[in-house]
């Protein structure tokens, strides 16, 4: 079937390879009845609002994939570097572009993984999420304290995409509101609501390092292996967004009242999950991550994120592709909750756009 995201003829290669974030984006998109074909809005400079109560990374630049140059043809399969794209884009409002609002929810659902959150000090405790990154896209509670600031994160964006379009910046409003999907992604992602199994913590509570190195080796192999999943055209994944976002167009409340409830369903495959990872590959994984230093200069979400073209060896090597099953099953689910929760958030700000 030709209706997958690296197989879509409209949008360039430029912007290939595709990662997790623009699939699920791009599913929950063309669920949504008449979002597909809303007529293309004009590029425009960032609105200044938000700057001071929302800090970005200061390496953080907003590029522009409307004006782009392909440069290079990277192989989808074994691309792990968010940055590295197959064009060279603008770092300037192109003027007198103009793009369809699907696509700029799209194109820019990974862009919170970039430099946007890294390298700040948003709070004290915020090594135990690998820095300022982890601290925003995830929220988890370990022992007796609340860890990560992700359902805030979801807010503010939310709320910049409603203040962008009030004020006549409708290409801003849906780069924002691809900005918010990604957060409300990450709350449907096991490994960002839960750290640890308990019997785990408890068992190796001595051992910060272990830990550390355990939770982000498995959070990672698993980040890896939905990707690849992804990347295959593997149905079963598109099926679960789109049904989960049909569903979700109609359902009635609010993104915002459901999100405790969605997280805590999220949660509770965390446990079967890193114990698949645990049991299935054991030593081998753990090793490819053994370089991952959690008091090295850069962030764990960059140091770990080198490590998975030698993971994804492991996770789908002769053998273990079986097994997979277990977990293709769990992420079904898991997909189909998230797909409903991008539905309804994008259902949200459609209906005033769609007539
Ligand atoms: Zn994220």
């Amino acid at each position: 079937m030709n209706d997958h995201l690296h197989n879509n003829p409209d949008l360039p290669q430029a912007w290939a390879p595709w990662f997790s974030h623009e699939y699920i984006t791009y599913f929950a998109v063309r669920a949504l009845d008449g979002l597909a074909s809303l007529p293309p809005v004009a590029v425009k400079p960032r609105p200044p609002f938000g700057d001071k109560v929302w800090p970005v990374g200061p390496k953080h630049i907003d590029i522009y994939k409307e004006s782009y140059q392909e440069r290079r043809h990277l192989d989808p399969v074994w691309s792990f570097d968010y940055k590295k794209r197959n064009g060279d884009f603008a770092l300037e409002p192109p003027s007198e572009k103009t793009i369809e609002p699907w696509k700029v929810l799209v194109i820019y659902s990974t862009e919170p993984d970039l430099d946007l959150d890294h390298d700040l000090a948003v709070h004290k405790n915020q090594k135990i999420t690998g820095g300022s990154h982890g601290w925003r896209h995830m929220e988890f509670r370990l022992l007796t304290s609340t860890f990560g600031a992700a359902p805030q994160s979801f807010r503010v964006h939310k709320d910049f995409a409603a203040l962008a379009f009030e004020n006549g910046n409708d290409y801003w409003g849906w780069r924002y509101l691809s900005r918010c999907c990604h957060y409300l992604a990450d709350l449907g992602n096991p490994f960002h609501v839960r750290v640890l199994p308990a019997f785990f913590l408890m068992k190796n509570i001595f051992s910060g390092q272990t830990l550390f190195k355990t939770a982000s080796a498995v959070h990672q192999s698993y980040e890896v292996y939905v990707e690849r999943r992804f990347r295959e055209g593997f149905g079963p994944f598109g099926e679960a967004l789109l049904q989960g976002a049909r569903e979700g167009q109609k359902a009635p409340g609010s993104v915002q009242r459901l999100l405790p409830a969605y997280m805590k369903k999220a949660g509770k495959t965390h446990n079967a999950i890193f114990y698949f990872f645990l049991e299935q590959y054991g030593r081998d994984l753990l090793d490819v991550f053994s370089r991952v230093n959690p008091n090295g200069p850069s962030e764990t979400a960059a140091q770990t994120n080198k490590c998975s073209a030698d993971a994804a060896r492991v996770i789908f090597r002769d053998g273990s592709l079986p097994a997979l099953g277990f977990l293709d099953g769990i992420t079904v689910g898991i997909l189909e909750d998230v797909g409903r929760m991008l539905g309804m958030l994008f259902r949200s700000f459609a209906d005033a756009k769609v007539r």
